[in-house]
């Protein structure tokens, strides 16, 4: 690598990232600053998720990336190369948007091949490309059809070939599938991912939904108020939440005071019997009594709501269990009950 290439790392940047972020930052007129000093490397090859809830700054993070927002302070560096200051064309990066965002008036082949047009390249090369890429993505059948002639799974196709035409090192995807109806989205999402081991292509791809970042990640970068909270396989941001904010946002998990500070239990890891007077004291770590407030069945599961006193108060808390389990002792609602849990199960918040 050619150290003068980049002059402002503040530190070599390393073969295996294709991407690297370096202290940055994004300030609008606003006191905040919508992205504020992040650092992350993501690896070639890798699916990469940003996820968390809506504000937080994934987008801005993302459109920086891919220079369509300038950088306020900081570095973007693709494959070891800063890209900070250079226009969105010449990054190497390629961008795929909300419902895919193709021209309805023209074919495959032409929306594919639109932006060799933008550049100049002549027809008959231009659709020559095009035509490859919708081969490759098992297209080429279908290049003159229309996309309102084409199911959603072929349009995203079309999209990927359309992304894929620049040749770019890295995908970046902001929503891609939020706008589908629920049923077409989880088929995307698998498509999405297959295309992205075949192609051995680095995608990065941001998204609100927790679901679909644990489906589809690689990595998760979870993000909240303009920095990333937390960076891990889906494992272990499920199973090892580093924050409360995670351990509440990735759902499936009870925040708990105990008195002598905060947990996280699994709901399918908290145990639950019949309120019994010899149970230790409440709030202590031996658990807690509770009151069941919903009982709602989830066909495998029941997922009971049940209000738990804390030692700071009344908390809401849910419990997972088996069905099987939940037909041997049935709990009702308004029942009382004592919860408690495992220490290794217990992950400090
Ligand atoms: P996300 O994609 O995570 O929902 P964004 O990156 O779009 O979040 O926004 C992060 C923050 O920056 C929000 O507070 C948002 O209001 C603000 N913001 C985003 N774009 C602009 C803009 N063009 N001008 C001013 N503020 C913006
Ligand atoms: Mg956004």
């Amino acid at each position: 690598m050619d150290a003068a290439a980049t002059p402002i790392s503040p530190r070599p940047a390393t073969a295996d990232a294709a991407v690297e972020l370096i202290s940055l930052t994004k300030r609008y007129a606003s006191a905040a600053p919508a992205v504020d000093a992040i650092n992350l490397r993501i690896r070639s090859g890798s699916y990469c998720c940003l996820l968390g809830p809506s504000g937080c700054g994934k987008s801005t993070t993302l459109r920086m990336i891919a220079g369509h927002e300038s950088v306020t302070t900081g570095d973007v560096l693709l494959e070891g190369r800063n890209i900070t200051r250079l226009p969105a064309a010449a990054r190497g990066t390629a961008m795929m948007f909300q419902s895919f965002a193709l021209f309805p008036h023209l074919s495959a082949l032409d929306n594919v091949a639109f932006s060799l047009k933008m550049k100049g390249m002549g027809r008959t090369e231009r659709q020559r490309q095009a035509a490859e890429l919708l081969e490759r993505v098992a297209m080429g059948h279908l290049a003159q059809r229309k996309p309102g002639e084409l199911s959603g799974g072929q349009q995203q196709r079309v999209a990927l070939a359309r992304a894929l035409i620049t040749q770019p090192r890295v995908l970046l995807l902001d929503e891609p599938l939020s706008a589908l109806d629920p049923f077409l989205r989880i088929q995307m999402r698998a498509e999405l991912r297959r295309w992205q081991k075949e192609l051995g292509l680095t995608f990065v791809h941001v998204t609100h939904s927790q679901e679909e970042a644990m489906a589809l990640a690689d990595t998760m970068v979870v993000m909240n108020h303009g920095v990333i909270e937390q960076v891990g396989s889906p494992h272990e941001i499920y199973n090892a939440p580093a924050t409360e904010f995670i351990a509440r946002f990735m759902g499936g998990h009870n925040v708990i005071d105990t008195g002598a500070g905060k947990i996280a239990v699994r709901n399918d890891h908290m145990l639950i019997a019949p309120a019994d007077p010899t149970a230790p004291a409440e709030g202590t770590a031996g658990g807690m009594g509770a009151t069941i407030t919903d009982v709602e069945y989830q066909g495998t599961y029941v997922l009971l709501g049940l209000d738990a006193r804390s030692a700071t108060g009344p908390t809401g808390v849910s419990v997972m269990l088996p069905e099987a389990r939940f037909a041997e002792r049935p709990y009702t609602l308004g029942e009382d009950v004592h919860l408690s849990w495992h220490a290794a199960h217990a992950l400090r918040a």
